[in-house]
């Protein structure tokens, strides 16, 4: 297995670094960290100028048919910089699945709209009740005429307040074992009886709750089977086996390097010259490249379409946030109170990097399956062992 990224890649990467000093001003960061929210429509027109929307899709979907290994240098620059791109990343994963399982229909209305970055697709899985087992879903369709009357709600609807659908997982039969009872629909988030609230999480991310009161639905809008929901969830959510958070890790090691090269003790002593900085950085350095190593193998496991990628993508994205997390908290213990003064104060370190990387690496311990389900999957599908209960 060659886990180097090779000249393509490399060339990619340096196109995406010169983008987004171009791109990604200050302003169009500060609008994101203020509000909160993951997506900004300049920066994704910017993406569709320069063709990078679906990098990795194959040529004959619309994409650039990029490898796994140069969509990952894309993926790492990205996030490194902290660039708003969930908006995009949901938006074209419900554009895959509408592409592989959608009506000729679906495909024309749809797939033009999100490759002109002019729609904002969110997911709708997680329910107030209902998280990690997503199949429990209690939010039901139910049919009416023509379409469906869809009731209940939906927990973190990440970018919903900017977007115009929800790719949502509703009950259509409640006496079906619970995978076999679902179905996907394209809920626009225009239609009366929508309700979204605003949830501000402990890193500042605006994500929220949706309520759907009644809420009616074309059969047009219904993505896959009556009942066959599950499978199309699985087809949309399998690039989460090869989620990471190398890019958090990279900025943090980053950051550290630059202060402890700029900031010095009472003394006077430079913070690169004290052991345990050195030693931070050292340890840091060293498990943001087993983090990509990790990711690495398995964007190559997905492109063989090897079954083992399950479990490995696990490994990637526990040692990643678990990392990330570890390495946020000594980071800040390492700089001290200097470390806990907030972006909004002009005169923070690094602009307030130490202390919201604690606060937003823990997110990352949950969303796109939390820690302890990634280590049932390891346990089941790496060590061989039963499925938990
Ligand atoms: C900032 C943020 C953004 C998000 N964005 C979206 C989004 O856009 N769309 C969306 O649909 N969802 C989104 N999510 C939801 C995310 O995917 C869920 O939070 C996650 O799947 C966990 O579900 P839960 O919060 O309901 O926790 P639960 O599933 O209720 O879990 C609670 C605790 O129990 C543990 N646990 C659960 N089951 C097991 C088990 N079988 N074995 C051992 N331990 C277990 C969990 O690990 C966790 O520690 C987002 C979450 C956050 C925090």
């Amino acid at each position: 297995m060659d886990f180097r990224l090779g000249a393509e890649s490399e060339q990619l990467r340096q196109e995406v670094r010169e983008f987004l000093d171009e791109v990604f001003t200050p302003e169009m960061r500060e609008r994101c960290r203020s509000t909160g929210v993951q997506h900004d429509p300049e920066f994704s027109a910017a993406v569709r100028e320069r063709g990078w929307l679906a990098l990795g899709w194959p040529v004959e979907l619309g994409g650039q048919g990029r490898d796994p290994l140069e969509v990952l240098a894309y993926t790492e620059e990205t996030r490194r910089r902290d660039a708003p791109v969930y908006g995009i990343s949901t938006t074209m994963m419900a554009a895959y699945v509408i592409s592989v399982l959608g009506t000729e229909e679906q495909k024309r209305e749809i797939l033009p709209k999100a490759f002109a970055a002019e729609i904002v697709i969110a997911l709708g899985f997680t329910e107030p009740e209902n998280g990690s087992d997503a199949a429990a879903a209690a939010t039901k369709a139910v049919r009416d005429g023509d379409g469906w009357r869809i009731t209940g709600s939906k927990m973190f609807t990440t970018n919903a307040s900017v977007a115009d659908y929800v790719f949502m997982l509703a009950r259509t039969n409640p006496d079906a074992p619970k995978h076999r009872g679902l179905t996907t629909f394209l809920v626009p988030l225009d239609q009366p009886g929508v309700e979204i609230r605003a949830v501000k999480t402990l890193s500042g991310e605006r994500t929220n709750i949706t309520y759907y009161n009644d809420v009616l639905v074309g059969d047009d809008l219904r993505i896959g089977e009556v009942d066959g929901g599950w499978r199309v969830m699985t087809r949309g959510l399998a690039a989460e086996h090869t989620a990471s958070f190398s890019g958090e890790q990279d900025r943090l090691v980053e950051a550290l390097t630059r202060w402890a090269c700029s900031a010095s003790d009472e003394e006077g002593r430079p913070r690169s010259q004290d052991p345990a900085v050195r030693e931070r950085i050292g340890r840091s350095r060293t498990e943001l490249e087993v983090s990509k190593l990790l990711l690495r193998r398995a964007a190559l496991l997905r492109e063989r379409k090897d079954p083992s990628l399950v479990g490995r993508g696990s490994m990637s994205k526990l040692f990643s946030t678990e990392r990330l997390e570890r390495q946020a908290k000594e980071t800040l213990e390492l700089v001290g109170p200097d470390g806990l003064r907030s972006a909004d104060d002009p005169s923070a370190v690094e602009g307030g990097a130490f202390e919201h990387m604690v606060r937003h690496a823990k997110g990352t311990t949950i969303y796109a399956g939390t820690s302890e389900i990634q280590r049932n999957i390891i346990a089941q599908h790496v060590l061989g062992l039963p499925r938990s209960g």
